[in-house]
């Protein structure tokens, strides 16, 4: 299978035909337990919290398509993200991201830094040698967002693995916003990926999910794997079908969030009511060059200040019709946020101040919808502003 291209792996990768009935699709495997033949011999399955037949399918999948060794799924994206903290000592120091999805940041801040008496600084990773700056005695792990959220940002994964390589730190990319389609970290150095499956993977905002694939076969990935088993927060085989149903068009969909995404941006760029457009594929983004290098296409997030304050942005959202006001994003449908008061409330104000994110940004996740309906929509409401 390694030889084939993605959107081919994307289909078939982990999923051979069912062996009992010739089914082309992995069935549900809705067991608790599987009968054995003596006790201790048995087919590879004895319980689905240790192995699940739908879950590995994915779990080889994912696994493939990050070009790593090892894939685990579970209940959702924060529980995969606790499971690879619990693989540190108490008192670990870890660098993160500063501008950081708002319950990445509640986990570390109001749950390890407690339980594990994890110490975490924030840094600005666009800046390398911040991270260098950061490193202490007992720092263990690096922990990158890129693109970052809701800011989009570019992190520069090859710097950053290095910088982990030299310190043998574990490095870990939450790679949620680009997506296995857009972007691939194990292949840049990097130790680990962790999604939200719940985002781009499955694409059909239906499920919660998460993942993590692992580039070797370490010590810490024989930990991940012992704990996604010991501590239960395993994704159902139900989910686990979804997520496989939904990865297999994960590379068409990516292609039309990217290709939307960036018609959207250049659309907004040039409107009179538009303040700043944030996306890493507009030529004028501080981010573009080290996007084009390390990114196969821009993402379909696309982040903007209107002019005039919190209450424009309120009407603006009044008016918009096409773009769902939710929280979430990667979904087939747009949806529209405002950070400030939704995605990113746990995020303290002056923290939330500092980084940028005022009560006047907009984030898009933009759909796969036609896309003359999302400028329409967009022009519309743009309209009724003073
Ligand atoms: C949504 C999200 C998470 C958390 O995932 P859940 O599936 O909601 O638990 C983590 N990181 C990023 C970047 C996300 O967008």
């Amino acid at each position: 299978m390694s030889s084939y291209g993605f959107a081919t792996k994307a289909i078939h990768a982990g999923q051979e035909p069912d062996s009992a009935t010739g089914a082309i699709i992995i069935p549900i495997y809705a067991t608790s337990t599987f009968v054995q033949e003596r006790p201790g011999v048995h087919k590879g399955y004895e319980y689905s919290r240790s192995g699940n037949p739908t879950r590995s399918a994915l779990e080889s999948c994912i696994a493939q398509l990050e070009e790593g060794v090892a894939g685990f799924a579970f209940a959702s994206g924060l529980a995969a993200e606790s499971v690879i903290i619990d693989t540190l000592p108490k008192g670990s120091h870890i660098i993160a991201t500063d501008d950081l999805y708002g319950g990445t940041f509640r986990l570390f801040d109001k749950v390890k830094r407690e339980l594990q008496d994890l110490e975490i600084t924030y840094v600005d990773m666009t800046d390398e040698s911040a991270v260098v700056r950061a490193i202490r005695s007992n720092t263990r792990l690096i922990w990158v967002e890129t693109p970052t959220n809701p800011l989009l940002k570019i992190i520069d994964l090859e710097k950053i693995a290095a910088i982990a390589t030299e310190h043998r730190l574990i490095s870990v990319c939450d790679n949620t916003f680009a997506s296995t389609y857009l972007q691939r970290p194990l292949t840049l150095g990097f130790d680990l990926v962790v999604h939200s499956a719940t985002k781009y993977l499955n694409g059909h905002s239906d499920i919660v999910a998460g993942l993590i694939v692992a580039r070797q076969d370490d010590a810490v990935t024989q930990r991940i794997r012992f704990l996604q088993n010991a501590i239960g927060s395993v994704l159902s085989p139900f989910d686990s079908f979804l997520l496989l149903r939904g990865l297999k068009t994960l590379t068409v969909r990516m292609e039309a969030h990217c290709a939307n995404a960036l018609a959207i941006a250049l659309h907004l760029e040039a409107h009179s009511k538009v303040r700043q457009v944030l996306y890493p594929g507009l030529p004028a983004s501080p981010y573009h060059g080290v996007a084009t290098r390390q990114m196969k296409g821009y993402g379909g997030m696309v982040s903007f200040y209107l002019h005039g304050g919190a209450e424009e942005t309120q009407r603006f959202l009044r008016e918009i019709r096409l773009f769902a006001l939710a929280e979430s994003l990667g979904g087939v449908e747009s949806l529209i946020e405002v950070p400030a008061l939704m995605t990113h409330a746990s995020i303290p104000a002056e923290i939330r101040e500092q980084l940028g994110i005022s009560d006047t940004l907009i984030r898009l996740s933009v759909g796969i919808e036609e896309l003359d309906d999302l400028l329409h929509d967009l022009d519309q409401a743009l309209a009724k502003l003073n």
